[in-house]
């Protein structure tokens, strides 16, 4: 089976900063390899090892996500393709995903494409099912475990809002899968050095099959931040000291103000 597998490289959590005046994430300090994508790498080799065939990772972003695909060639996947160029800078997930589509349809077709089940910088969940819908594949998320995979078939344990959900699905398709799968294998020294040595492809705007810059990047973005802010963390808690009525009355008054961002117009001082 010829399988993708899709990895992003984000802020290393603890690292993550953000800029106060341009309300915008800082990317240039530590990076990682989405921890969740490391989970999308593992289903990837256990699928290949059921099925046969070869896994190739794809990365979209700057020239340092080749890391990334580093991480996941030391792990087992066979290949890495780094998916950059200037032209796709400031890509939303409309954006992201279909350049991502374009990237998987160059070097495809491929019978199996697996994401993670999020990032932990974008945090949206969407880019998976978006590039199965971009490729019109059929798609399945939230899997939590693999239960048997054929060339014929992939059957899975999905998670729902009404509980767990036992299904097959029919390859060429796409997978978006969660931590229960397996724990992602850690790879050998030896692995590793060699994975810092390994070819990796480079794909740029020029090589996709769509050459409308109008698809990519901010231009094909549908989406545009305005402000990306710190949640509002309040005060410590603290005990109100009037009657009943009076402390429902200015619960529901602080929340009025909460609810349109007026936070200024709230008098903390009349809780004492
Ligand atoms: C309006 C807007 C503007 C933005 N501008 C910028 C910007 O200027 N610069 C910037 O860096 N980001 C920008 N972003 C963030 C960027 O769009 C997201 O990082 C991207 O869409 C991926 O979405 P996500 O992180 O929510 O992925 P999710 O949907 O949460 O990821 C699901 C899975 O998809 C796969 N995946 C996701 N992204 C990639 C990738 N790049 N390569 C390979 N696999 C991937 C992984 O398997 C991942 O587990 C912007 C977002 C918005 C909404």
């Amino acid at each position: 089976m010829k399988i993708a597998v899709c990895v992003k490289q984000v802020p290393a959590s603890q690292d993550a900063k953000m800029d106060p005046e341009r309300g915008t994430l800082i990317r240039d300090g530590a990076v990682a390899t989405n921890p969740y994508d490391l989970f999308a790498v593992e289903a990837a080799l256990r699928i290949r090892e059921q099925t046969g065939g070869e896994v190739t990772a794809f990365s979209m972003g700057p020239q340092s996500a080749e890391k990334t695909l580093r991480d996941a060639i030391a792990m087992g996947a066979d290949h890495g393709v780094l998916i950059s160029d200037r032209a796709f800078a400031g890509a939303d997930v409309l954006a992201t995903s279909y350049t991502l589509s374009q990237a998987l349809a160059a070097k495809g077709p491929f019978d199996l494409i697996v994401f993670g089940r999020q990032t932990t910088d974008g945090d949206t969940a969407q880019v998976g099912p978006a590039v199965a819908v971009h490729l019109g594949r059929p798609y399945l998320c939230w899997i939590q475990e693999l239960i048997g995979c054929s060339e014929e078939e992939i059957r899975v344990r999905c998670s729902g809002s009404r509980g767990d959900l036992e299904c097959g699905i029919r390859p060429p398709c796409v997978i978006c899968v969660d931590k229960g799968i397996g724990q992602p294998r850690i790879p050998a020294l030896k692995a590793k050095l060699a994975a810092k040595k390994a070819p990796l492809e480079c794909l740029s705007a020029a090589d996709l099959p769509d050459q409308d810059p109008m698809h990519y990047g901010l231009e094909g973005s549908a989406t545009r931040v305005e402000k990306i802010y710190p949640p509002y963390r309040g005060e410590k808690g603290f005990r109100l000291q009037g009657s009943m009525e009076e402390n429902a009355d200015r619960v529901s008054r602080w929340l009025s103000l909460a609810a349109n961002g007026e936070y200024e117009g709230i008098r903390w001082e009349e809780s004492m």
